[in-house]
């Protein structure tokens, strides 16, 4: 019998961006497909962030095509910073994507407590920002990120800033996230060992305008400490980093 392909969420065929004389991006083409993690790996000022941009639908091409999947919902979009917001209760920064959609309160809210509930942090949604770790504060922005369902996930650089034990549970979260609902993600980091940790494939990119240079999938090994420890993993992390070394070589 056939396998069905998984259907593509995210994709942009030979796009590029501009911003004024300045060529930012591309032409760069990618797909992501449900239950895929896609990473970006790249010089900073390459792109990553404006190709997010793009495929949120904030950005225009120059040239190029950008296009989604079936799912009329927009992408979830995590950033560096959790930027929640500082009077409002856990609960209530996980539920505001709704309260902008126009859901009543009670759905509202039962949503938002589902949302916490699957990043372990239910227990907090009547905390204020202020009272969370920064590992803490992430998993309230995933929530958020999540809390409409959608079916593709933009994350940029969000975990750089916590330390390495919040860090790899954080990435155990997305991972078991991406599995369980079948999500599509596409993930920026400056990591070569959270890239490989986390990604089925890895684009690494040329200084701007960012071009893919190198494309190492990284096939259907298991997530966990073994996976960490074992030899196949110090291959990919070297093999990585002279990838990257490559695109950045000739530049400082
Ligand atoms: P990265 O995320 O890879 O570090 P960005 O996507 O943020 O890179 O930026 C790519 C290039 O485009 C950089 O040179 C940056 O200065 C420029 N750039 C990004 N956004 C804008 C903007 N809104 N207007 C003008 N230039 C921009
Ligand atoms: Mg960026």
């Amino acid at each position: 019998m056939m396998v069905p392909a998984p259907e593509v969420q995210l994709k942009v065929e030979d796009a590029i961006v501009r911003f004024g004389e300045l060529h930012a991006l591309g032409p760069i083409s990618l797909n992501v497909a449900a239950g895929e993690c896609v990473v970006l790996l790249g010089p900073s000022g390459c792109g990553k962030s404006t190709l997010l941009s793009v495929l949120a639908g904030l950005q225009d091409l120059a040239s190029g095509q950008a296009s989604r999947g079936a799912d009329t919902k927009p992408p979830g979009f995590v950033f560096q910073e959790p930027n929640l917001m500082p009077w409002a209760s856990a609960c209530d920064n996980v539920a505001l994507p709704l309260a902008l959609a126009g859901y009543d309160r009670g759905e509202q809210t039962a949503s938002a407590r589902r949302a916490l509930d699957a990043v372990d942090m239910l227990s907090f949604a009547n905390a204020k920002p202020s009272a969370l770790s920064g590992g803490m504060a992430m998993r309230v922005a995933l929530a958020r990120a999540l809390v409409h369902k959608p079916s593709a996930l933009l994350l940029d650089e969000p975990f750089g800033a916590i330390d390495e034990l919040g860090r790899r549970a954080l990435n155990d979260l997305v991972h078991r996230t991406k599995v369980n609902a079948n999500l599509a993600i596409l993930f920026v980091t400056h990591s070569v060992e959270e890239a490989v940790y986390m990604g089925d494939v890895i684009l690494v990119l040329s200084p701007r305008p960012g071009k893919i240079i190198a494309n190492i999938e990284i096939p259907n090994s298991a997530r966990d400490e073994a996976f960490l420890l074992s030899p196949d993993f110090g291959k990919y992390v070297t093999r990585v980093r002279r990838a990257l070394a490559d695109a950045t070589a000739g530049t400082s």
